[in-house]
């Protein structure tokens, strides 16, 4: 069972037990530990633990499956997302992939189609990690972020933030060079949607500014764009 080098279990969330009792047999036949849970809660929970990569039922008895998704991206954003889906209709699939999802599979599938598609996600996502021992880590600029341990630097001196800051930061880096949308920010870093105020948000953001000695008048890492969101810079400006 040492086919895969990872010792991360694959998270597999499914309430119907009639699907996940023979998928959880399949990747572990297939070299994958497995951990399997059966509501959106719990999957957020074992993913805050560390998995290689989630199978994600869209049809969930507590949380939809596509929040949870939109979710797992704040915890863990690196991680590889196979949607599982009962639902054929192409805005189903494009609301599951706009919530991050990586790939997503209908039901009913064949076994070996998911697993196939499982081992691309997670071919795809050990490319440029392996070179990091494994961990998962993201970079723009001088700015490194990783996401294991929660801990982030500027060049070689790491930076003391707040767990909003850190998600905050987390998710810019990993959209580098993209627009996030505040509406976005709001829903992943505080959980929430959000009609009223966005003050928080700014506070955040100035915090987070301040402690990457970063100007907002002149902004080497974070731009604000005006009346839709902030954008981490890929390259020096
Ligand atoms: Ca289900």
């Amino acid at each position: 069972m040492s086919e895969h080098s990872s010792e991360l279990p694959v998270l597999l969330v499914e309430d119907d037990d009639g699907i996940a009792t023979p998928l959880s047999a399949a990747l572990r036949g297939d070299g994958y530990p497995v951990v399997r849970v059966a509501t959106g809660g719990a999957a957020l929970a074992a993913a805050e633990q560390g998995v290689a990569a989630v199978v994600l039922d869209l049809g969930l008895p507590d949380v939809d499956g596509v929040e949870v998704c939109r979710r797992l991206r704040v915890v863990s954003p690196g991680t590889p997302v196979l949607m599982l889906t009962a639902r054929t209709s192409e805005a189903d699939v494009v609301v599951g992939l706009d919530a991050g999802a990586d790939d997503y599979v209908t039901k009913p599938f064949r076994l070996a189609e998911l697993l196939a598609r499982l081992r691309a996600l997670l071919r795809r996502a050990a490319g440029p990690e392996q070179a990091s021992g494994g961990r998962r880590t993201l970079t723009a600029q001088d700015v490194r972020v990783d996401l294991d341990a929660r801990r982030a630097w500027v060049g070689d001196t790491q930076l003391e933030l707040a767990p909003k800051e850190f998600d905050l930061l987390a998710l810019l880096i990993d959209k580098a060079g993209s627009v996030v949308t505040r509406e976005r920010l709001m829903e992943d870093v505080w959980d929430t949607n959000w009609f009223g105020s966005t003050k928080t948000l700014d506070m955040h953001v100035s915090w987070l500014r301040r402690k990457l000695g970063d100007d907002a008048s002149r902004p080497r890492y974070l731009t604000t764009v005006r009346g839709v969101g902030f954008r981490f810079e890929p390259d020096g400006a």
